[in-house]
């Protein structure tokens, strides 16, 4: 007897962060009809470094994903330093990888996007190719039925709809029934990059570079300077060619209102904010390409009551928007799509997705909620008598006061 053919699933998924490329990644793998709805055109290289910590470095690994190809940088120390320049500990962590099966990596976000991009889209690899639509904004969506709307007012129906379309989610109040905002954390952060030869040519600023994988926080009043290299020359796995910046300070004069990722700002309002730190960090800071400084405010949000409606799912930080201070926001979004591509087999059935999205609730979670507390918190953790990171007041009593939840 003929046994029936397994019918894929038709799912659609809208944003093409790095999330929502993931789940794509392995729900095509899955044997899924995979099609992404993206809103931006992918034109100009946005963002600087991620953290690919071993928790995630395992599951790229098995859909052969491998960070050391494009040129992602294996951290061997973290040192704390004072904003003079004093050393507050230094740890050595190359065993990281022996103990946790997978090594921490810090990719180039542009190229970890390109990567998983390839992934989603090959049509050399295993599944069906998923397809990628650009300049296609989605406004609005039907949970229970499975519907997105678009900007012109035509819509597309799936059996699994996943909304991964970032920290300022659209669908997020329409899945959650919460129709609550990110809020400013009373952070904000300068991010630029700089080529680390500039750096090795200042005998000021060479020691910055001195050792490999070397992953250094900075710790002054009231701000934390957060610098480790995370691009190496394509097919030249040892050099390490850019020097990553997150500048962490507070949002004291309420620097942008923009929730984009790429506001400007100029290398004075650079120095200016760092000038209590030591010449070498001075110098190496006014080395930014002003073109390329982006200012970013720290968003958060609080855990959600629920990420799934029907068909329906929340996923990265659409669903559990982070505070950067544990590296984890991609991290978490890449375990989420994983999680849907090991919930989903072929062979599920149409009927059996709004259960199989509890499932996925029920496993992802837990984790993700305690990571992003934990981020928020860490945003204090300090070797200084001040909070780090631009907090004026506990992030947990802010959003309490603010929002009521605890
Ligand atoms: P994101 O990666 O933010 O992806 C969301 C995607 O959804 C985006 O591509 C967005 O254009 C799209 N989208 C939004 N609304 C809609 C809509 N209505 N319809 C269709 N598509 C929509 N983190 C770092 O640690 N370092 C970085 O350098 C960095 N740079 C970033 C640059 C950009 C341009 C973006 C979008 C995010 C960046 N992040 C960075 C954040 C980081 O990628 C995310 O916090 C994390 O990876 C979680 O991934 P996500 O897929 O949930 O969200």
């Amino acid at each position: 007897m003929n046994r029936p053919v397994a019918q894929p699933l038709k799912v659609l998924i809208v944003g093409a962060g790095i999330g929502g490329l993931s789940a794509a990644i392995a729900l095509r793998a899955a044997g899924h009809e995979v099609e992404i709805f993206e809103s931006s055109r992918f034109a100009a290289e946005l963002g600087a470094a991620i953290h690919l910590p071993p928790n995630v470095n395992g599951v790229l690994r098995r859909y052969g994903l491998k960070p050391e190809t494009w040129g992602a940088n294996k951290t061997e120390w973290v040192s704390v330093f004072d904003s003079q320049g004093n050393v507050i500990s230094q740890k050595d962590v190359s065993s990281v990888e022996d103990e946790y099966h997978h090594p921490w990596q810090l990719s180039h976000r542009v190229d970890l996007h390109e990567a998983l991009k390839m992934a989603a889209t090959s049509p050399d690899l295993v599944g069906i190719p998923a397809k990628l639509h650009l300049s296609s904004r989605i406004l609005s969506c039907e949970p229970q039925n499975g519907s997105i709307i678009f900007e012109n007012g035509g819509s597309r129906a799936g059996d699994l709809v996943i909304a991964a379309d970032g920290v300022h989610s659209t669908l997020r109040p329409l899945v959650s029934g919460e129709n609550i905002p990110a809020f400013p954390s009373g952070g904000c952060a300068f991010r630029f990059l700089v080529p680390i030869e500039k750096v090795r040519a200042n005998p000021l600023t060479a020691p910055l570079v001195q050792k490999s994988g070397d992953f250094q926080i900075w710790e002054g009043k009231n701000r934390r300077l957060v610098v480790y290299p995370c691009r190496s020359a394509y097919f030249l796995f040892s050099n390490n060619t850019q020097l990553n910046f997150v500048c962490l300070h507070p949002d004291t004069e309420n620097e942008t209102s923009s929730e984009g990722w790429n506001n400007s700002t100029t290398i004075e309002h650079v120095l200016k904010t760092f000038r209590e730190y030591c010449e070498s960090i001075r110098t190496v800071l006014g080395m930014a390409d002003p073109e390329t400084i982006k200012l970013w405010r720290l968003w958060d949000h609080h855990a959600l009551k629920t990420w799934v409606q029907g068909p329906t799912a929340l996923l990265g930080d659409a669903a559990h928007p982070f505070l950067p201070h544990q590296g984890q926001g991609g991290a978490q979004a890449i375990e989420d799509g994983v999680a849907l591509g090991a919930l989903f087999p072929l062979g599920t059935t149409s009927s059996q997705v709004p259960e199989r999205l509890k499932l996925y609730m029920e496993a992802r979670y837990e984790r993700a909620t305690m990571v992003q507390n934990f981020s928020r918190q860490m945003a204090f953790q300090t070797s200084n008598e001040d909070k780090i990171g631009g907090f004026s007041m506990d992030p947990l009593e802010f959003a309490s006061k603010n929002f009521g939840h605890d």
